[in-house]
């Protein structure tokens, strides 16, 4: 059985604990490896080693950090395939959409290699006479990270290249349920040239994150994952003093006009809901249908009903199946639930099977009509193959709608007219608004911006974000004489 190393100290090596999970491939069920929960002797070293690391590495120059990314980018792109092979094997990913989960990360690489012209101060010259005001970007120290199941390429690489790049030592706490993909990252972050002990990496669960959220040594945090663990991260990393970026879940509808182009919004609706199996923190999985646009509520099912999910290297394959059992038994009964309160199930993917694969992971393609408020499959944030239709009267009500959500971490609008885009986007109380755009996750050089409920913390991952995230700003005020006359001492504050 392979055993998931841990990568402490700047080798990666076998831990001595008795606490082992089982890693399965979820279109099988059989178990491909075992994941250790670090203890903590472990946990300790690997803190006190970033520690130790630090001193050297944030003096390490900014353009050398740089070259690093800059090398360990073009390491990803050449490894791209067998990378998302592994990742395909441990979530159930089509290999077209893993491969999109390795490239999305590469961009943030791609972004960490410009991190000299992101790491600059500011300057005045002349603030009072003779005296100049700078500031310079410096990191905080030891950072981790902990991430989820559902993007185990891209959440990993949205955190350590920009904290590493910024100066700062990194300590990554992947998913326990797909640590394969984080540790080939590793593998090839090393074999980039990045020094030992920049990078550490343990593995574990709700024991090993406590350890990072208390331990005083680590300054920062950062949490892709869940509503109620994102809301404990954030809570008990800022009592515990640290400061916090922590992304959870959402509920992203997607508003149709009737001016809409019908076959756009209807191919857009099926791929955004069921992509990824419904695993995607930006997936829809509302769509709000205005006026005569609930006209083609019929076509969307018809087009849903062809789609089907399989095996990851299975051409034919929509996508693949969900992570695990028991997350198919959530999904399974929040459709049940639906249909008892009154939902109409036009597509039932309950009970789905894939021929050769009887112990899969499998929901099918899953729609509801008429779908309220206060029913559980609105409240709830499925993360599987399932859409649910709303019907209103107008783009106001429609806002209303999607304002009063507790979630805003994506939204989109489908329309041709250019007034209705615009009100939309200035109204809706969302961080991330696709106009035509189903799913508008932004590249690198912007910042991943959930809003309400889908977000705790002030700055958001990637782009001049991540860097303040990362960063302490030191501001200098500084007098140079260049005269010779001295003044005597001021015991007021001087008014110039
Ligand atoms: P999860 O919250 O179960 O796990 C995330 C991480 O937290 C894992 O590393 C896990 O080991 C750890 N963890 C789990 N329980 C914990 C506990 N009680 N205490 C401390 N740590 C704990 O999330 P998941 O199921 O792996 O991921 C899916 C969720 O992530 C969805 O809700 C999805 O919306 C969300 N997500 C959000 C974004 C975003 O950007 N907002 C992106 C991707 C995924």
């Amino acid at each position: 059985m392979k055993k998931v190393p841990l990568f402490i100290e700047g080798e990666f090596c076998q831990s001595a604990t008795n606490d082992w999970i089982d890693v399965t491939n979820p279109a099988t069920n059989e178990v491909i490896a075992q994941v250790p929960c670090a203890t903590e002797d472990e946990m300790q070293r690997a803190i006190a080693n970033a520690g130790e690391v630090f001193k050297s590495w944030k003096e390490t120059p900014v353009s050398e950090r740089a070259r690093l990314m800059m090398r360990y980018q073009a390491l990803l792109k050449e490894h791209h395939d067998e990378i998302a092979e592994i990742l395909s094997q441990e979530t159930g990913k089509t290999f077209e959409d893993a491969k999109g989960d390795v490239w999305r990360g590469i961009e943030v690489v791609e972004h960490a290699a410009n991190i000299p012209s992101l790491m600059m101060g500011e300057t005045v010259e002349n603030v009072a006479r003779e005296i100049d005001t700078y500031s310079y970007t410096q990191p905080l120290g030891v950072c981790a990270g902990i991430t989820p199941f559902n993007f185990p390429a891209m959440i990993p690489l949205w955190m350590f290249p920009m904290a590493i790049a910024a100066g700062n030592t990194f300590i990554l706490k992947p998913s326990e349920q797909d640590p394969l993909t984080p540790t080939r990252l590793a593998e090839l972050f090393e074999e980039a040239g990045a020094p030992k002990g920049v990078l550490q990496v343990i593995h574990g669960a709700k024991p090993q994150v406590d350890k990072l959220l208390t331990d005083p040594a680590i300054k920062a945090v950062s949490f892709v994952g869940s509503v109620p663990v994102g809301r404990y991260i954030y809570e008990t990393g800022t009592r515990n003093m640290k400061r916090v970026q922590s992304f959870a879940g959402a509920k992203n509808h997607m508003v149709i006009m009737p001016d809409a182009d019908k076959q756009q919004v209807i191919s857009a609706l099926v791929g955004a809901s069921v992509g990824a199996a419904g695993q995607r923190c930006m997936a829809i999985s509302v769509a709000v249908f205005v006026g005569e646009a609930q006209e083609w509520i019929p076509e969307l099912k018809e087009a849903m009903a062809k789609v089907r999910p399989g095996a990851w290297n299975d051409s034919g394959a929509s996508y693949g199946p969900v992570i695990s059992g028991k997350a198919k038994d959530r999904i399974e009964q929040l459709i049940g639930q639906g249909e008892q309160e009154g939902a109409r199930l036009l597509l039932d993917g309950r009970g789905c099977t894939v021929d050769g694969l009887p112990d899969g992971n499998w929901v099918g393609p899953t729609l509801f009509a008429g779908v309220k408020p206060e029913m559980s499959i609105y409240k709830e944030e499925i993360f599987g193959p399932v859409l649910s239709c709303m019907e209103v009267d107008s783009l106001g009500e429609a806002i209303d709608l999607v304002n009063q959500s507790p979630y805003g971490n994506g939204t989109s609008l489908f329309t041709s007219s250019g007034g209705a885009a615009r009100r939309f986007q200035h109204d809706i109380d969302v961080g991330q608004v696709g106009i035509n755009i189903p799913i508008p996750v932004p590249l690198p050089f912007f910042s991943f911006t959930g809003w309400k409920g889908s977000f705790y913390g002030d700055q958001h991952a990637y782009g001049k974000q991540a860097v303040k995230f990362y960063t302490e700003t030191k501001t200098i005020t500084a007098r140079w004489f260049s005269s010779e006359a001295v003044s005597g001492p001021n015991f007021s504050i001087q008014m110039r």
